[in-house]
């Protein structure tokens, strides 16, 4: 058997022209999407990230504000400019580029942001909406592979009653990628450092979630037959070469679908941010009774 490739740049590219089209028709309303992008310093993967954001606003028709912040800015500058830009009635999302220079404190930063602002989706309120099944903004890798279950294979990807493993628990991936599964019905393992025997802790799977950040480890070993395996580590293998944790070749032999690095999970991260910006301003245009 050989694995159908789940293409994350096709359906991120789908993603990002349906918010065009209904960016447009907002505009119409006289709404516009204002998402503002905080840097600060100059790690050069965060400038990379924040310049690919500012091209998807660009290409989808949103406002993008961008303050680059030195280095040595100190928290309470940065915490300032939040509280500026929460306040900013034309402002729908804050984003804040992780990670931050180590004498600013994240949670701090994070904690500060409007939550209904927060278009990451990793203020405690949104966290917490989603552990109970409240409406709240979804951390953006996440949500972009419930979009490539969704989206990929034709629509033909069942999540409902599928076993689902994922293999590791941080708070911007693994967490928030079991509540989603669950919300979507599969029954949910999720994996880590800890975990004992996990290579048949993996094999239980029929969709197997990888973000632990390991190239090559998880092999042909950890995959059951017919398994849809995403892969959302982005590593670097020994040739200096983007690859992700799964042993793509191998692990293709055996699985039914599977995603690529690069082209698979990276791409949707970004159209999932855009996507929460839309979703903010529609709820500015609701609570202001724009209709
Ligand atoms: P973290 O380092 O925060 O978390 C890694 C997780 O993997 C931890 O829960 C850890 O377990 C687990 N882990 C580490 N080693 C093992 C092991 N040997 N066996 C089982 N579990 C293990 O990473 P992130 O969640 O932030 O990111 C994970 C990967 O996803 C990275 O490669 C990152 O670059 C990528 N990523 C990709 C994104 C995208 O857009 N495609 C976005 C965000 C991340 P424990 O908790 O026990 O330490």
């Amino acid at each position: 058997m050989s694995a159908t490739i789940i293409d994350g740049k096709a359906i991120s590219q789908q993603i990002k022209d349906e918010l065009k089209e209904k960016t447009a028709a907002l505009k119409e309303k006289g709404i516009e999407v204002t998402l503002a992008v905080v840097l600060v310093g100059e790690d050069p993967a965060s400038q990379v990230y924040v310049r690919n954001k500012k091209k998807a606003c660009e290409y989808i028709g949103y406002n993008s504000l961008s303050y680059e912040l030195p280095e040595e800015t100190s928290q309470e500058e940065l915490l300032k400019l939040i509280e500026e830009l929460n306040g900013r009635e034309n402002v729908d999302g804050i984003l804040v580029q992780m990670p931050l220079p180590k004498h600013i404190n994240e949670k701090a930063v994070i904690d500060a942001i409007d939550p209904s602002k927060d278009v990451d989706g990793f203020h405690p309120m949104n966290v917490g909406a989603l552990c109970i099944g409240e409406q709240g903004f979804v951390s953006c890798t996440p949500a972009g592979v419930i979009q490539l279950l969704k989206r990929g294979c034709d629509g033909q990807i069942d999540i409902a009653g599928k076993e689902c493993v994922i293999v590791g628990r941080s708070n911007i991936v693994g967490k928030p990628m079991a509540l989603l599964m669950l919300r979507e019905n599969a029954t949910v393992t999720v994996t880590h450092s800890k975990t004992k025997d996990l290579a048949n802790v993996c094999k239980r799977a029929d969709i197997l979630i990888s973000a632990i950040g390991k190239a090559g480890f998880i092999t042909k070993d950890f995959v059951k037959e017919g398994a849809v395996v995403i892969d959302v580590g982005i590593n670097r293998n020994a040739e200096g070469k983007l690859c992700g944790d799964v042993v793509y070749d191998e692990v293709a032999e055996i699985a039914s679908a599977i995603t690529p690095v690069p082209g698979g999970v990276g791409p949707m991260t970004i159209a999932m941010l855009m996507n929460n910006c839309y979703e903010s301003a529609v709820m500015r245009m609701n609570n202001s009774n724009i209709k």
